[in-house]
């Protein structure tokens, strides 16, 4: 037996029947990683002592907890007490968190074990991985393409079984998308379901901590074990995530009773071949069992892009003003003024993606431009909010391909960066209205495919789970 393909929910059934002793489970994956990490680079640090110290006191206790005795990977920009919290950046390069987040604390109380942080594009900023100041992420289904971001590490860990489970955070797209290109599930719970309570912010009103496993009901267990309401996030909420105790025969009876709606936009829209026949299949698939496929519209689609760009953008350019030198991370040491010490150690410390985004912040909140970029974005938020409002109306969730492009060749598109923003089209509108989305593989096999995102309204993560359990379920 290959330790490292199990999932989690299996690894817990051979703990919980003693087929299987956590340490062996946390050795496995150690040297899986340790095997094949060099050609992915998905790590950034590892606490692979800590891991198996803890891992041997677990193995002289009863199973207690969801996460117990599960190898976890932990996104880099999630604070892990005593380890480096770097959010794959020079500025941030050495810098070691002194606290737990709130989503840490509560995978300790669930006796998961922690292995390592995961490599992303810089400060959470891209959608290939490519931005990092570690290098990039290689996808593991083909060396030569990208992986997705920002979280990509956090994807390539899970889907090269390194780690069963990992988190990430998804602003707009994050965990989706690189889901999508390395063929595991994603799921972006909705706004505030998890504490930021310790996530290096990107977008206060976009940000979401979210979960990356193998199959859907892995991603399930690991977001009940960390979604929880934290007086220390006053925009986090009570949203209890249910693990999958049922059947995929239960969830496809309940997906028959449903309405599944796909946008005009979409089906219209111009995407990469694969995705477009995934799409059609997946659509095909549906019907040929018996669910309904209602046509509807989102007519504001086409400004989400913008939107995402603009509120993200001004958001980060205010959050990233606290790393300037004093607070935390790198210092210029040779300036001889506090003015010249601020610049000097923010032009070396951050990388050029990350400077592109603050200056575009900067300028769209500036006094003359705010009317014109930042109030209109919100105007435009509130149009897609009610899109959406009146579409699930109609339906119960929304199918749409997770990125309208495949996996691209690593350097190809990062000096185009518009391109890349629009490849984000189909996964920011969610962020935007704050609801909850998951992308799951449309092929049995672990290949490179195009990932399918359903869309619930905003607190109906559980229905969501039961909708993407179903169509795992039938894909399978
Ligand atoms: N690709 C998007 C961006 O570059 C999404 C980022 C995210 O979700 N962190 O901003």
């Amino acid at each position: 037996m290959d330790i490292t393909n199990l999932k989690a929910w299996q690894l817990k059934e051979k703990i919980a029947n003693k087929e299987l002793k956590v340490s062996e489970i946390t050795e496995a994956f150690i040297n899986r990683s340790k095997d094949i990490d060099k050609d992915i680079n998905s790590f950034t640090s590892h606490d692979y002592e800590g891991a198996l110290a803890k891992a041997k006191s677990l193995d002289e206790k009863e199973p207690s907890g969801k996460l117990f005795g599960l190898p976890i990977g932990i996104k880099d920009n999630i604070s892990v007490k005593g380890m480096k919290n770097t959010c794959a950046s020079k500025i941030l390069e050495n810098y070691e968190a002194v606290f737990d987040a709130n989503c840490i604390e509560h995978i300790n109380e669930e006796n998961g074990i922690i292995i390592g942080k995961l490599n992303m594009d810089q400060f959470a900023m891209g959608g290939s991985n490519e931005t990092s100041y570690f290098g990039p992420v290689h996808n593991p289904l083909d060396l030569k393409r990208v992986p997705g971001g920002s979280s990509g590490g956090s994807a390539a860990a899970v889907s090269s079984r390194q780690v069963p489970l990992s988190l990430g955070t998804d602003t707009g797209g994050s965990v989706r998308q690189p889901a999508s290109y390395c063929a595991c599930v994603g799921f972006k719970p909705s706004y505030g379901t998890v504490s930021r309570n310790g996530v290096v912010s990107l977008s206060n009103t976009l940000d979401q901590v979210s979960t990356f496993a193998n199959d859907v009901k892995d991603v399930a267990l690991i977001t009940s074990a960390i979604a929880h309401k934290d007086h220390r996030d006053l925009t986090s909420l009570s949203n209890p995530i249910d693990e999958i105790t049922y059947t995929y025969d239960d969830a496809i009876k309940y997906l028959k009773t449903l309405k599944v709606g796909v946008p005009k936009e979409v089906l219209a829209d111009e995407k990469d071949d694969e995705v477009e026949k995934a799409y059609r299949d997946s659509i095909d698939l549906l019907k040929n069992n018996g669910v309904e496929i209602v046509e509807i519209d989102l007519k504001d689609l086409k400004y989400a892009v913008a939107t995402y760009y603009i509120i993200m953008n001004a958001e980060a350019s205010s959050n990233l003003s606290r790393f300037d030198g004093v607070k935390y991370g790198l210092r210029d040491f040779d300036a001889e003024s506090l003015e010249e010490m601020y610049i000097k150690t923010r032009a070396e410390g951050f990388g050029p993606e990350v400077k592109r985004r603050i200056l575009f912040g900067t300028y769209i909140l500036s006094q003359d431009k705010d009317r014109d970029y930042f109030q209109n974005a919100l105007k435009a938020r509130t149009l897609l909010i009610n899109d959406f409002k009146q579409a699930f109306k109609m339906v119960d969730t929304i199918l749409v391909p997770t990125s309208p492009i495949m996996p691209f060749e690593i350097g190809t598109n990062i000096n185009d960066p518009i391109k890349m923003y629009n490849a984000d089209k189909y996964t920011v509108p969610v962020n935007i209205a704050g609801n909850c989305a998951i992308s799951v593989p449309s092929t049995k096999e672990h290949i490179l495919n195009s990932g399918m995102e359903f869309i619930c309204d905003n607190l109906e993560d559980n229905k969501l789970l039961k909708i993407a359990y179903a169509y795992e379920g039938l894909v399978k």
